[in-house]
């Protein structure tokens, strides 16, 4: 059985291209960027090279470029530096759809005596901008509102947002880790001041993320310690996954509009075929603008455990709504604050499709999932009045 991987926002396959290109700096290319010598060039002229492809995929400047471990990192570096710039505002704005890289650290710093806010989202996950506008004061030191949801795929107004920041003059962040590379991004044009991205997320390795800071936005570093990065980002360069970041996001900016074709046209006929063919089903977020590669369903009256339990049997890897990394199975916090009815947000799963996803792999999903959700709903009471009803 070959397996079928739809779960790319969890994490995504490294392209061969992108492993080749580290590959020589482990054993060949080991020397520190920072030395003087032969081995230290090479690998510094190379990182140099990855600055410019992750900058040039945002349309921004190699020195607004600040490599990180990971997209966690990049977020709280942001948020961080943000608060210590500005120590005299108290006033954090996030949403209550963040990933927990920007939500957990939000919470953490209300305890610590910052006033947090944290805006509603309405039944299709859209954000209420005008929330937005009506909380945001001359005491909020950081907004940050991210780009597109991992769960729903739903993307945010950020060009709006950031307009709003900046009349108040506050600082605006956006957590971009599921956006970048999913969609076209042009800092030259932007609102935006700082953006995290994270490099599993667009087929490099695990390890490796980065912080886009405007030229110009005074920063304050998280890591502090040797002068790398500008002295933005403390340690030894992870050269070898900033090259294969690089090289990633070069090959994420060639298959951008294959993503927002073919990725697309495969979502948008899986999306039709399972709601034609499965009875009591909606979308997430399916009216609002969704990023191209995201489907987050809920199938009425089944968890959504058993659901991936036995698509994995056939083969079929995707992921749940429910948060059950923390060994409950209550629904996610982000359908939750979409108001999704819990029958729903129960029985919620993800599909998150790649560039490696084919045709086939899709007509594979919309033949064995329907038997599957009939399958639960036969065990279930509430589940087999939904199938006598139809
Ligand atoms: N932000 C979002 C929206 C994410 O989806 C993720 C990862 O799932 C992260 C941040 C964290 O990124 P990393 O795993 O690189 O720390």
């Amino acid at each position: 059985m070959k397996e079928i991987y739809l779960d790319n926002n969890a994490t995504t396959k490294v392209d061969d291209q992108v492993f080749e290109e580290m590959r020589p700096y482990f054993c060949e290319f080991y020397g520190n960027p920072s030395s003087m010598h032969f081995f230290g060039g090479q690998v510094q002229k190379k990182v140099d090279e990855a600055r410019n492809r992750v900058a040039s995929l945002l349309g921004a400047l190699p020195e607004e470029i600040i490599f990180t471990s990971c997209g966690t990192e990049s977020d709280n570096a942001a948020i961080r530096s943000a608060l210590e710039v500005s120590p005299e505002r108290r006033h954090i704005i996030t949403t209550r759809v963040e990933h927990p890289a920007v939500l957990t650290l939000c919470r953490n710093l209300s305890k610590r005596g910052y006033r947090v806010t944290e805006i509603a989202v309405d039944g299709e996950g859209r954000l209420d901008v005008d929330e937005l506008r009506s909380v945001i004061d001359e005491d909020t030191a950081i907004v940050s509102i991210m780009y597109a949801n991992n769960e729903t795929g739903v993307i945010f107004p950020v060009e709006e947002v950031g307009k709003i920041v900046k009349e108040k003059g506050a600082l605006f962040h956006t957590d971009a880790v599921q956006a970048v590379g999913k969609i076209p991004m042009d800092m030259k044009n932007s609102t935006i001041d700082m953006l995290a991205l994270s490099g599993h997320k667009l087929h490099a390795p695990k390890g490796i993320g980065a912080l886009y800071l405007r030229k110009g936005v005074p920063f304050r570093p998280f890591m502090v310690g040797g002068h790398q990065e500008r002295s933005r980002r403390a340690g030894t360069e992870n050269s070898a996954s900033i090259i294969a970041l690089g090289k990633a996001c070069e090959l994420a900016g060639q298959f951008l509009d294959d993503e927002n074709n073919r990725v697309m046209a495969m979502r948008d006929r899986l999306e039709k075929e399972i709601l034609a063919i499965v009875p009591k089903v909606r979308v997430n977020g399916g009216l609002a603008e969704r990023l191209p590669n995201t489907l987050s369903v809920a199938f009425e009256f089944v968890e959504g455990e058993a659901i991936l339990l036995l698509l994995n049997e056939k083969g079929i890897c995707a992921s749940s709504g429910s948060a059950c990394t923390s060994g409950s199975l209550e629904p996610s916090h982000v359908l939750r604050a979409m108001g999704v009815p819990f029958t729903c947000a129960h029985g919620s799963i993800r599909f998150s499709l790649s560039r490696f996803n084919t045709e086939d792999e899709i007509n594979m999903v919309i033949r064995e999932l329907p038997p599957v959700i009939h399958r639960l709903r036969e065990m279930s009471p509430f589940g087999r009045e939904v199938l006598v009803s139809n």
